[in-house]
C-alpha cells in the first residue's frame, strides 16, 4: 500500500489551566510565574495532615465550559487519586476524577478552510497541576511548585481528527472558547493550554482504531502540527516496511524535529486509581446551572454565524469572531454607525486591527479608537464628506492625537472639495492633456474613465469629492 491509503486518526486530550485567584484545593496564588516555591502551602506541598477545600469558582469556571460545548454535566461527581511518582507531584498522586467526571459528551465546533467540522468531546474533567521540573544544564534539577495545584480542566476528544491542520485548528477553537468564557487566558507559551496528542493510521475505508501512540510536550501551535504531522509520517514509513506501531508514549523535540520514546504506555490499573477519601462529591444543581447557563456570553461559533447573516464574508467574520474584544469591538461601532456591517468590518480589519498589537486590549477604556468615534469617521466617508484615502489619513491621526474625527475635519478643513467650479477645473486640465485617452474613452473603451478619474483625484490631492468627479467627467467626455 501506498502512503496514500492510509489515514490518520488523531485524538487529542487538552490541558486549560482554569484562571481563578487561589489554587484548586488550596489558598496560595495561582498566578502564573513568580520567585519558585512563593505560591505554596501545606495542601499544594502535600505536607502530613493537610486537607484540600474545593475551590467553588474552579467548579464553576468547568460547568461553564461544559455548557458552552454541550456537554452532560453531572449533578453529582466525584475526585479520584491518580497515583504515580515523580519529583513534581509532591503528594505521590494526582487528584484528578475517573469514573465521575464532571461533564460527559459534548463537541467542539470550528471552521477549516470554509468547512465547519466538529469533534466530539469523551469527557471533561477537573484536577490539580503538578509542579515543574527545571533541569539546569549543569546537571542539577530544581523543583518549582509554584504550579502544583493551579485547577486544571482536562479536555478529552473522541478520535475524530483526520489531519494535524485540523488538529491545530481544533486547539486553536478551545483557546477562542476559553478567552470567549473568561476561564482561562489559553496561553500555549505560558503553559495555561497544553496538550497531548494521540495518533494512528489505518487503510482507508477501515473502520476499526490502528495502534496509536501517544505524543508529550507539545507546546505551541506549531509544535502540535509538526509533532503529529511527524508522527504520521513515522507510521507510514513503519507500515510501508511491513513493521508494527508499537504502542507508547513519545515526546516531541521540537528543537530537532523528532519524537522519541518515553516509556511504554501505562494502563488506568497502574495509576491505582481510587475515590479520594478527602474530598466529598461535588454537586451541581439546578439553581447553580441556571446561573452559569445564563452568564453565558454569545459564543464564537453563533456569533460566526450572525455576522455572516450580516453580509460578511466567511474570512471576514473569521478574523472578527477570532478574540471576544474585536467582535465586541466590531458591534459597538456598527450600533453606532449607519454605514454596511461590510464597510465597518473593512475599517476594523483593516485599520484598527493592523494598530494593535494584542487585539483583546480593544475594548480598554484607553483605546485610542473606541467604537462610537470609528463608527462617526466611516459615517463621514460614507457621506462623502471624506474620500477613502483622506478618511483613512484622518484615522491615523485619530489614533495618533485620541481625537474625534469631526474635531478634525472641522478644525482643520480637511474635508472633501465639493465645490464644483474647483472640481470642474481640475477635470478640464486632465481631459485636455489626455486627447488619446479621451479619443479612446468616446470609441467605447467605458473602462477608461477610472483613468480620469485617478488623475483629478491626483490634481486634487485626493480631495476632490469622487461623486462630483465623475458627473463632470461624464459631461466633459460625452
Ligand atoms: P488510553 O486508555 O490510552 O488513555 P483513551 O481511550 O483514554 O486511551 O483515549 C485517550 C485519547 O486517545 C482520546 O483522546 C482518544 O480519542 C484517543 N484515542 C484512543 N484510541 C485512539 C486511536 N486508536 N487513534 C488515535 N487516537 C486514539
Ligand atoms: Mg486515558
Amino acid at each position: 500500500m501506498s502512503s496514500h491509503d492510509y489515514e490518520a486518526v488523531i485524538g487529542l486530550e487538552a490541558h486549560v489551566q482554569l484562571g481563578t485567584v487561589t489554587k484548586i484545593f488550596s489558598i496560595s496564588s495561582a498566578a502564573f510565574g513568580g520567585e519558585p516555591n512563593r505560591h505554596t502551602d501545606p495542601v499544594c506541598l502535600g505536607l502530613p495532615g493537610a486537607l484540600p477545600v474545593l475551590n467553588r469558582r474552579a467548579v464553576d469556571m468547568a460547568v461553564r465550559l461544559g455548557l458552552a460545548t454541550g456537554s452532560r454535566i453531572r449533578s453529582r461527581c466525584r475526585f479520584a487519586r491518580k497515583h504515580y511518582f515523580y519529583p513534581d507531584l509532591p503528594k505521590g498522586f494526582q487528584i484528578s476524577q475517573y469514573d465521575e467526571p464532571l461533564c460527559e459528551g459534548g463537541v467542539v465546533t470550528f471552521r477549516l478552510d470554509g468547512e465547519v467540522k466538529q469533534v466530539r468531546l469523551v469527557r471533561i474533567h477537573m484536577e490539580d497541576d503538578a509542579g515543574k521540573n527545571i533541569h539546569d544544564p549543569s546537571g542539577v534539577s530544581f523543583v518549582d511548585y509554584n504550579r502544583a495545584g493551579v485547577p486544571l480542566c482536562e479536555m478529552v476528544s473522541e478520535p475524530d481528527i483526520r489531519s494535524a491542520d485540523e488538529a491545530a485548528e481544533y486547539l486553536r477553537a478551545i483557546r477562542t472558547l476559553v478567552r470567549y468564557l473568561g476561564i482561562s487566558d489559553g496561553n500555549m507559551e505560558e503553559g495555561s493550554l497544553r496538550c497531548d496528542a494521540n495518533v494512528s493510521i489505518r487503510p482507508r475505508g477501515e473502520s476499526k482504531l490502528g495502534t496509536k501512540t501517544e505524543l508529550k510536550n507539545i507546546n505551541s501551535f506549531k509544535n502540535v502540527r509538526d509533532a503529529i504531522e511527524h508522527e504520521i509520517a513515522r507510521q507510514k514509513l513503519l507500515c510501508g516496511r511491513g513493521e508494527a506501531v508499537v504502542q507508547e508514549t513519545r515526546l516531541w523535540d521540537p528543537d530537532h524535529g523528532i519524537s522519541a520514546t518515553m516509556r511504554s504506555k501505562e494502563e488506568a490499573h497502574d495509576y491505582r486509581y481510587f475515590p479520594e477519601p478527602d474530598l466529598p462529591p461535588v454537586v451541581v444543581d439546578e439553581t447553580w446551572l441556571a446561573a452559569a447557563r445564563a452568564a453565558l456570553p454569545e459564543l464564537p461559533e453563533a456569533r460566526h454565524a450572525r455576522f455572516l447573516g450580516l453580509g460578511l464574508s466567511a474570512q471576514d467574520a473569521s478574523v472578527l469572531v477570532a478574540e471576544r474584544q474585536i467582535g465586541d469591538y466590531f458591534d459597538q461601532a456598527l450600533a453606532a454607525a449607519r454605514a454596511l456591517p461590510k464597510k465597518i468590518a473593512n475599517w476594523v480589519i483593516n485599520e484598527v486591527l493592523a494598530r494593535v498589537a494584542d487585539a483583546r486590549q480593544l475594548t480598554d477604556e484607553d483605546v485610542p479608537v473606541p467604537p462610537a468615534a470609528l463608527a462617526e469617521l466611516v459615517d463621514l466617508v460614507e457621506k462623502g464628506t471624506l474620500s477613502g484615502k483622506l478618511g483613512k489619513e484622518v484615522f491615523g491621526r485619530m489614533w495618533q492625537e485620541r481625537r474625534r474625527a469631526g474635531d478634525i475635519v472641522a478644525a482643520e478643513s480637511v474635508s472633501l472639495v465639493s465645490d464644483s467650479a474647483v472640481i470642474e477645473a481640475a477635470c478640464r486640465r486632465v481631459v485636455e492633456r489626455s486627447p488619446d485617452e479621451v479619443a479612446r474613452f468616446r470609441a467605447g473603451n467605458a473602462k477608461l474613465l477610472g483613468f480620469f478619474v485617478g488623475n483629478v483625484m491626483k490634481e486634487t490631492g485626493g480631495k476632490a469629492n469622487p461623486k462630483i468627479v465623475n458627473e463632470i467627467l461624464r459631461k466633459l467626455l460625452a
